[in-house]
């Protein structure tokens, strides 16, 4: 499969070199020039078929001609060890627990699955990108976190043979939970405490990047969500979704609902929906940033800084993934703007929620059904109670584990969640990492000595 640039003006790359360089050089998202249908008979069977067999289906669908068969069976089953439950919360809402993946994360299978993918393409002994020049074979990954990706990341590329991760963080804005996920690990995960903020880090790496000197000495390469390995998967989450609500409820009109900030998880849904998936619509759940919603209402692309708030893993003003979004409606710019927009706000409506409005949320799910929301789900949980129609059955993505956000859902909900025993482990490994300034020459000092 070749893949070609949002902003049209680069080279068009294979999945190899789209992986390996995230962002193509024009710094345009990489889009694959065709998107398959999945065959009916597959549609069919899917409720008798488990988590991973349907993955391995859909992987095969999008990554097939790229990825030996073998291998790529290995990587999906690697990927998703663990399963990803629908479960019901009141009449006609279900959840999609997308949480018990290692670190407790929704990104976690798109940060194995990116790994693993990485690994294979070593051991092909090809170099994309002309990284040749190089000096150490090694890949080095530079990931800024502002929380959840580092872990995330780290613990997906943990002990992968030929990879090196550098997690950036900045000193004491992490929660003590997020911040032993990747400091605890060793092996071939090294954290960089940086004494500054997110944008520090951010900034570090982008520097890194831009860097000719550095770049001859190491391969680097970063694992953020534009990646097309790290978005791709999370489709595997929406069609067991599909398969788990029609061996429950069979012919029904499913909605999806998704809490989003930089749209990869819903963009995912997306692919799946154009390779066939029976998804009635879409609902975007944003919180008070809300340029998306904006901009189904306008048809406008305002972005705005990002504000803090409850979830704040989708606090973004900008949506990386909104790029890739109109890409696909406008089938590359062959629609107009309006046209584009008329397809997207005709297959996806938005909703925006206040803390307030979450909090009591919350609460009234809690109090009324049991289930214990996490701030993200929240959003979506709400939305479907606002939105749905008559005769559609709803299904939300519980993005977090509640215990992730425990000061917050403890507080909301005048409980005391119990920290599962999975978070708890990483929180008695030791420490390591390794201090740094927000100077990038003191971090490129450090790089250059590894
Ligand atoms: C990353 C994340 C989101 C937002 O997902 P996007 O793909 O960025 O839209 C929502 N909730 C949680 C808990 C997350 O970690």
């Amino acid at each position: 499969m070749n893949y070609y640039s949002t902003n049209g003006k680069a080279p068009i790359a294979d999945l190899e070199k789209a992986v390996v360089k995230g962002l193509a050089e024009d710094r345009g998202l990489y889009m694959p020039e065709n998107i398959y249908k999945l065959p009916q008979v597959f549609f069919n069977d899917i409720d008798k078929m488990k988590f991973q067999d349907i993955a391995y289906n859909v992987a095969s669908n999008f990554f097939g001609d790229d990825v030996d068969g073998d291998a790529l069976q290995d990587i999906v089953y690697d990927t998703l060890s663990f399963d990803c439950p629908v479960v019901k919360v009141s009449d006609n809402i279900y959840a999609l627990e997308l949480f018990h993946g290692p670190t407790l994360a929704f990104k976690d299978v798109g940060a194995r699955f990116m790994a693993r993918l990485l690994q294979y393409f070593l051991r092909q002994g090809s170099s994309a990108c002309g990284c040749a020049t190089a000096t150490n074979g090694t890949v080095n990954v530079l990931v800024a976190t502002s929380g959840d990706t580092g872990s995330a990341v780290a613990n997906g590329f943990l002990g992968v043979e030929g990879i090196h991760v550098y997690v950036l963080y900045p000193k004491g804005k992490v929660s003590p939970i997020q911040e032993c996920q990747f400091t605890t690990l060793g092996n071939n995960i090294t954290a960089v405490e940086v004494d500054g903020v997110f944008d520090d880090c951010q900034a570090l790496v982008k520097s890194a990047f831009m860097d000719e000197e550095l770049n001859k000495h190491m391969r680097l390469t970063s694992a953020n969500s534009i990646n097309v390995a790290r978005f791709l998967p999370q489709a595997f989450y929406y069609f067991n979704a599909y398969a788990r609500i029609k061996e429950q409820l069979p012919n029904s009109q499913m909605v999806m609902c998704v809490p989003s900030g930089n749209f990869g998880n819903i963009c995912s849904a997306l692919f799946g929906h154009e390779m066939g998936l029976p998804i009635k619509r879409f609902i975007a759940a944003n919180n008070a940033n809300d340029v998306f919603f904006q901009y189904l209402k306008t048809g406008r692309y305002e972005p705005k800084p990002s504000i803090q708030t409850l979830a704040n893993a989708m606090d973004v003003g900008d949506p990386s993934n909104f790029a890739r979004i109109i890409n696909l409606y406008s089938q590359n710019n062959q629609f107009t703007p309006e046209a584009t927009h008329y397809r997207i706000a005709n297959l996806i409506s938005g909703a925006t929620y206040s803390d307030e409005q979450i909090a009591e949320t919350m609460r009234k799910c809690y109090s009324e059904t049991g289930y214990i929301l996490d701030p993200h789900g929240a959003y979506g949980y709400r939305a479907l109670q606002e939105g749905l129609r008559e005769g559609e059955v709803g299904v939300f993505c519980e993005t977090a584990h509640p215990a992730k956000f425990k000061e917050k859902v403890d507080n909301i909900l005048g409980i005391d969640i119990e920290i599962p025993a999975r978070l708890r482990a990483f929180m008695e490994g030791k420490k390591q990492s390794v201090p740094m300034t927000k100077d990038f020459a003191d971090f490129k000092a450090y790089l250059m000595q590894q």
